[in-house]
């Protein structure tokens, strides 16, 4: 399973119109035969769009050109992208929660709890205190380049987008 990355959408991906500064809009991950997508709609399409394969939205608003540009990871995103691969028996995908689930270890909203075996599969518990869960996550074994390139990947595809001009004229 390939990520296909979609970064930087400064329009509609089905009326095609270009967002204005500070116009909110959505963006969606499709999961499409087992590649993630990323699109962006404006409001209107939003509304009455089909969003077949939908896995995951939020919202979020086109930067003013004149800002610095920032880009965030939205942590609620990322967990609610890991709490939906529970169950995933798909090889990418599972080595993607694996992937959320370090980095949410890495920004401490995860605690490592230990690691368990079962039926020879090993399993790394972790807490989300917050909410006083525990959750299991296949330990794929990966080595540190691939989870280097699954992390990258992730980031980018759901990262805030920006406006490539206001990274230039701010460089
Ligand atoms: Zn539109």
């Amino acid at each position: 399973m390939e990520w296909r990355i979609n970064k930087g959408n400064t329009e509609c991906s089905a009326c095609v119109k270009k967002f204005k500064e500070e116009e909110d809009y959505y963006s969606a991950l499709f999961d499409e035969n087992e590649n993630f997508t990323r699109k962006d709609f404006c409001a209107d399409c939003w509304k009455k769009g089909t969003l077949d394969n939908l896995f995951s939205f939020w919202k979020t608003k086109m930067p003013r050109q004149d800002k610095p540009v920032q880009k965030f990871v939205n942590i609620d995103l990322i967990l609610d992208i890991f709490c939906r691969l529970e169950g995933s028996e798909e090889t990418h995908k599972r080595n993607l929660r694996y992937v959320l689930a370090l980095y949410l270890i890495r920004k401490k909203l995860f605690k490592f709890k230990n690691l368990q075996k079962q039926e020879d599969k090993e399993f790394i518990v972790v807490q989300y205190s917050k909410e006083d869960k525990e959750y299991f996550v296949f330990n794929p074994d990966i080595n540190e380049e691939e989870i280097e390139s699954l992390t990258s990947e992730m980031v980018q595809l759901i990262e805030y987008p920006y406006m490539e001009q206001s990274i230039l004229s701010n460089a």
